[in-house]
């Protein structure tokens, strides 16, 4: 059967490439550095895998498998490099869904970032590592009465509102307070942009966003401006999918965000001050993926506002984007154990791991394509066509569906699955009761659990008999 990955899942991908799998690379120990963060190398000496200037198989000892590594220096120089490429007249978001934990949080608030974050339980973490309220974003399509007062009462810096029970929720909690919350409107502007093409047309039948076409977002802006003792309109907001390799659907969103923006003047008086572009670039996972750098998106989205801003008339908006998986994905991998080889003669070989779907979902919610490699040595023997699957009981339990990987892989040996940094642990569940793994930032030769394994105690302390 023909697959091709496409994190929204594969409904989305119609350009299907036949036979199933790649070839073999030609060097099986290649760490391609388009693919692995900056601290992963192979040690000259013994051939394993050092990440961060840490031995991988003292990483697998120390802390046990499977184990999430992010090389935090890596991590933090995408964040920095996003903050840089936007500059001072632009803010940048950092989606916490993809991951989020009190450090990272907290390396988000050093590097400069802002925080997205969509739930009370992503607020909690980020008013735990003390992120300022002010550089908070709060979204999703259902925030709770709960969620949303809590906001207000932290002085979240905004809330993208997605829909008319919102408005009027968070206008009467806001009135309630004595206070008058910044919001933007998040709207589907018609476009869906995937890994290797955008539809400008797309279907507006999703739950996110009010309509520009349909004329909702106009009524959201309408019944906002009159609640203006309390809720103050900032601007639009637009997020078009995910794992985007080019600007050409931010270009076609932009264009129409900003023709509303021209609307709302001529028919409110106001021009609204921001701009919001949404997330999703796209990381490379498999030597397939071709990410451009980030200072050259960001001038292009620049570039693109700055043009539809002029050509409408209008004062250049404040600009924001929401990166999560361009900042989180790279930096981290995960290191699984391999328990049982199980050749299918004429097939392909099963190589079974101690995780799974519980520990990275996106192989079998989206058909994701990982890369993964030999850790704990090299090896010279012949690719080998593999599968590498988890423990779970169940068939689409696959972490890396087309994987070549040495002959002589044997039970014991270590593989490491790159780019696994964003949405596998975010992602993470208890499935068959197996624990989640730990999340070890290494640095400088220095490793640091941020997320510690769960234990059964902690599994079983839920379970009231
Ligand atoms: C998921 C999401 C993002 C981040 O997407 P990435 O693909 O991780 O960059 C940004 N903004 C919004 C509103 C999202 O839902």
């Amino acid at each position: 059967m023909s697959r091709s990955a496409h994190p929204a899942g594969p409904r989305y991908a119609d350009v299907l490439p036949e036979g199933g799998h790649s070839a073999a690379p030609a060097d099986l120990n290649r760490l391609d550095t388009r693919i692995w963060p900056g601290g992963a190398a192979r040690d000259a000496r013994s051939g394993a895998v050092t990440f961060a200037g840490v031995d991988i198989r003292e990483l697998a000892r120390e802390f046990g498998t499977p184990v999430y590594l992010i090389d935090e220096d890596d991590w933090r120089r995408r964040a920095r490099a996003w903050v840089e490429a936007f500059g001072t007249e632009a803010d940048v978001f950092y989606a916490g869904k993809s991951f989020l934990s009190v450090a990272i949080a907290k390396w988000a608030a050093e590097e400069g970032l802002h925080l997205d974050v969509c739930t009370g339980g992503e607020l909690a973490v980020a008013l735990r590592a003390g992120f300022p309220a002010a550089r908070l974003g709060f979204h999703g399509n259902n925030k709770s009465v709960a969620e949303l007062e809590r906001a207000v009462a932290a002085g979240v810096g905004r809330i993208i509102v997605d829909s008319h029970d919102e408005i009027e929720r968070l206008a009467a909690i806001a009135a309630e307070r004595g206070v008058r919350q910044r919001v933007m409107v998040r709207v589907t502007a018609g476009v869906e942009a995937h890994t290797h093409e955008f539809i400008a047309t797309a279907h507006e039948d999703q739950k996110f966003g009010f309509s520009l076409a349909g004329g909702a977002a106009a009524e959201a802006v309408a019944r906002i401006l009159k609640h203006a003792d309390h809720l103050e309109l900032t601007g639009l907001h637009s997020h078009i999918g995910s794992q985007i390799f080019d600007t050409a659907g931010f270009e076609v969103a932009a264009h129409r965000l900003i023709e509303a923006l021209a609307v709302i003047r001529r028919d409110h008086g106001v021009e609204l001050p921001e701009l919001d572009l949404g997330g999703g670039l796209g990381i490379a996972y498999t030597e397939a993926d071709d990410p451009a750098p980030v200072a050259e998106t960001a001038r292009r989205l620049k570039e693109i506002v700055a043009r539809e801003c002029d050509a409408a008339g209008l004062a250049h908006p404040r600009l924001s984007v929401e990166p999560g998986r361009a900042i989180a994905g790279p930096p981290g991998v995960t290191l699984y154990e391999v328990g049982t080889v199980k050749p299918l003669p004429g097939l392909r070989t099963y190589i079974s791991v101690d995780g799974g779907m519980s520990d990275n979902v996106r192989t079998a919610l989206y058909d994701a394509e990982y890369t993964v490699r030999l850790a704990n040595r090299e090896s010279g023997a012949e690719p080998m066509l593999s599968r590498v699957v988890g423990k779970h009981c169940e068939s689409g339990d696959i972490v890396v569906r087309d994987a070549w990987l040495p002959a002589d892989t044997v039970p014991g040996d270590l593989l490491v699955v790159a780019a696994t940094g964003a949405y596998c642990r975010s992602m993470a569940s208890n499935y068959n009761h197996v624990l989640k793994p730990p999340v070890v930032a290494v640095r400088d030769g220095a490793a640091r659990v941020i997320v510690r394994r769960e234990t059964e105690d902690d599994l079983l302390s839920l379970d009231l008999g």
